[in-house]
């Protein structure tokens, strides 16, 4: 029943019409945090196979130029780890994605889900799969109020997919099932008239299911940067160490002491994690560069990574300096 369901209705996506585990790779890591329709809708994973379209170019890709094309996506540690597992594939295994879980587990970046992703997807090997879509609909299914959250229901989730997996047809069968999340058993009120599975659902109740425990606490953080320019052709910008953006470069930011009396020329909002961010950016005439600032043409700034609010906030200040 699902499966005739998703003959009928998959949707077509770039990596369902490939067997390339490096492809179905790429896609998996893009959608991890970023929704489907960003990176299908804003072309992102096709210009990232564009620009790197086999394990190998990836593998020997600048690091620049493959933060530039990852720009926008955000949480950038996830391209950086597609880097390192491309780089294992071809020291370790000479370019070819090995099919055996405990030698994809052993590769940097992949997990226990990539892991099972590519050995259905890409090699058509029975893993079953569970991701926020599958905990719904088996919570759903099984009318089951343990929290999805917890170690014990993510382990209860995965023991009832391998349970129900079609290990005849791996790929199909967890492809159906993700898509029944995503379009029939959705988060809120699911379309049970249209779902082609209803006659064995236990659910009384399913807009209440699933259950989660924790809920993420918000803090409010203030970003002070500064607006510098040298001969009205170049912008103090600042490179970005440390985990989460290093690499990635921004407007250098100061202290309140610094700023407290200058323009504000730009205020915008953004959400990053468990942050909710407000970026002031000041007028900042006569600030000298410090450690890991530096000067750069404002011809070339395009050609810089950096963050999405950035990227934002820098495009605005230009037009309004225009
Ligand atoms: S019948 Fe409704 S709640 Fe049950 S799996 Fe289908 S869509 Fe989800």
């Amino acid at each position: 029943m699902l499966l005739d369901w998703f003959h009928r209705c998959a949707r077509d996506y770039p990596w369902r019409r490939t067997r390339d585990p490096y492809a179905i790779l790429v896609s998996e890591v893009m959608l991890q945090q970023t929704r489907l329709a960003v990176v299908l809708g804003k072309g992102y994973y096709q210009r990232f196979m564009d620009a790197f379209p086999t394990v190998t170019a990836l593998a020997q890709a600048e690091e620049q130029g493959l933060l530039r094309v990852w720009e926008g996506l955000g949480y950038y540690r996830r391209a950086r780890m597609l880097q390192s597992t491309a780089i294992a594939v071809c020291e370790r295994h000479h370019g070819r994605f090995p099919t055996e879980e405990n030698e994809l587990l052993a590769l940097p970046g992949i997990g226990p889900y990539t892991a099972a992703a590519l050995r259905s997807f890409a090699f058509d090997l029975p893993s079953p799969l569970v991701d926020g879509n599958v905990m719904r609909v088996l919570s759903r299914l099984y009318d089951d109020v343990t929290p999805i959250d917890t170690s014990s229901g993510i382990r209860l989730c995965w023991l009832r997919a391998d349970h129900m997996l079609d290990r005849e047809h791996p790929r199909l069968f967890n492809s159906a099932l993700m898509e029944l999340g995503q379009r029939i058993c959705k988060v809120g009120v699911p379309h049970c008239l249209d779902c082609p599975v209803s006659s064995f659902c236990r659910s009384h109740q399913p807009e209440n299911l699933p259950v989660k425990v924790k809920r993420m606490a918000i803090t409010d953080v203030v970003e002070r940067a500064v607006w510098v320019l040298k001969n009205a052709d170049q912008l103090l910008l600042h490179r970005e160490s440390g985990n989460r953006r290093n690499g990635l470069w921004r407007l250098p930011q100061r202290s309140e002491d610094v700023t407290r009396s200058r323009e504000i020329l730009l205020e915008m909002n953004y959400g990053i994690t468990r942050y909710r961010v407000r970026l002031l950016v000041y007028e900042g005439s006569e600030i000298k560069p410090e450690e890991g600032d530096e000067w750069i043409g404002l011809a070339d700034l395009e050609s810089y990574p950096m963050a999405a609010p950035y990227r934002k906030a820098l495009r605005s200040l230009m037009d309004c300096s225009r």
